[in-house]
């Protein structure tokens, strides 16, 4: 009896504490998810706080550093959101307020300026309207929106945008230059990372013609899910010819370095293969050979199947390569536009010639065990700016219609 007593008096004080603990937290103290053009001086504007509360509560050893996309932010519990424009104009309060059909008072008034006739050269303006969430974006744009808030290594990585007015842009994130394509106003920019990028927070940089640099760190996190291979290479397989090896990859990459501006698809991505046993090996597995390191990756998605099962073109394209190679053996790859290429190997027969323009669901070819390899499966592999990314996530993510629609582009 005593017993139960001590356990209904253990529950009321924990009941008790919980209760404190809830009561001690603020409603609007919510962590917030950084996105593109969350930095300080947006945050401040947007949560009517200042910066210098903004950066206490959210320390970082490097003062100068601003928010990283894709990571949580406290706020303070006197955060109040408002809704508005943030924007850096090339002229005075008047021709800005002119420009975006509201009183050169007001927003004076709203961005502590005494006169609307004082130049406001490169300085942030808010102007305030009830649908747009304050950000801080590169000069010009009016939105910019990433494939991913949390980069994920291995994936295809892309930006979109959309312009006040047709203005040169470039793009790098880290050290990698984004391959930019616009259609008038509307802007896209494509890179992969590679499955060996892991975690880190690489910098996204955004030119505007001569306006200053656009700068944000983006948080990327490796996945826990890599597979691990070990391979043993006996006999002949041991002897394969490196210098062939070598020769090839660099004929291709002459190939896939090249960008064409317009996209040839607009439908979605499919399978290039609908009869197929298993995936027998997944984009990004770990390889290590004969015991050594785990150095390099496997570059692309093999489906084992059937010999002389149909091989089809995914989506719209250009054939470049239709041809016999050493490692590759059968091999198709198809020039999507805007640097995405897809390769088809190991064919034991092709059905197109160079230079064919392909369609949705076209026969390119027969699964085959030609080249370098050791049973029948198709490797086919997809390059975004001449980095291989994993094809899977790029069909389950929807990225052919994603960047179409970031061109105004039609994609069904
Ligand atoms: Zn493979």
């Amino acid at each position: 009896m005593r017993k139960r007593w001590l356990v209904y008096l253990l529950c009321l004080f924990t009941l008790g504490l919980t209760q404190t603990l809830t009561q001690a937290q603020p409603n609007n103290a919510f962590p917030l998810l950084v996105q593109s053009g969350d930095n300080w001086a947006a945050l401040a504007v947007r949560f009517q706080t200042d910066e210098a509360l903004l950066r206490q509560l959210n320390p970082h050893p490097n003062p100068q550093r601003q928010p990283t996309i894709g990571t949580e932010l406290i706020l303070p519990e006197t955060a109040v959101p408002q809704t508005g424009s943030l924007i850096r104009p090339f002229g005075t309060l008047l021709a800005t307020a002119a420009q975006h059909q509201t009183s050169p008072w007001l927003l004076a008034l709203r961005n502590n300026h005494t006169s609307p006739h004082r130049p406001a050269l490169h300085q942030l303006l808010f102007i305030p309207n009830s649908t747009t969430t304050p950000r801080d974006l590169p000069a010009g744009f009016t939105s910019l929106e990433l494939s991913q808030t949390v980069g994920k290594p291995g994936q295809a990585v892309g930006l979109r945008a959309v312009l006040d007015s047709e203005q040169p842009v470039t793009a790098v994130l880290g050290n990698n230059e984004i391959g930019v394509f616009a259609n008038g106003r509307f802007l896209v920019g494509l890179t992969g990372t590679g499955a060996f990028f892991g975690t880190q927070q690489p910098s996204l940089q955004i030119q505007v013609a001569s306006a200053p640099l656009w700068e944000q760190p983006w948080q990327f996190r490796d996945s826990d899910s890599w597979t691990f291979q070990q391979l043993t290479l006996t006999g002949t397989a041991a002897q394969i010819d490196q210098q062939s090896i070598a020769e090839e990859r660099e004929r291709l990459f002459a190939i896939w370095e090249k960008d064409s501006d317009t996209p040839q698809w607009n439908t979605p991505f499919q399978l290039p293969i609908d009869n197929f046993l298993e995936i027998s090996s997944d984009y990004g597995a770990r390889r290590s050979y004969n015991g050594g390191p785990y150095r390099t990756y496997h570059e692309g998605v093999d489906f084992a199947a059937y010999g002389g099962t149909p091989v089809l073109a995914p989506a719209g394209g250009t054939a470049v390569v239709a041809e016999f190679l050493y490692v590759r053996g059968g091999a198709v790859i198809i020039d999507h536009g805007l640097g995405i290429y897809s390769g088809y190997y190991h064919l034991s027969s092709i059905a197109i010639a160079p230079g064919d323009v392909v369609t949705p669901g076209q026969l390119l070819g027969e699964v085959g065990t030609t080249g370098l390899s050791t049973g029948n499966h198709l490797h086919w592999d997809l390059l975004v700016d001449a980095i291989w990314v994993d094809a899977q996530a790029w069909i389950e993510q929807g990225m052919s219609c994603w960047i179409l629609a970031g061109l105004n582009g039609a994609c069904n």
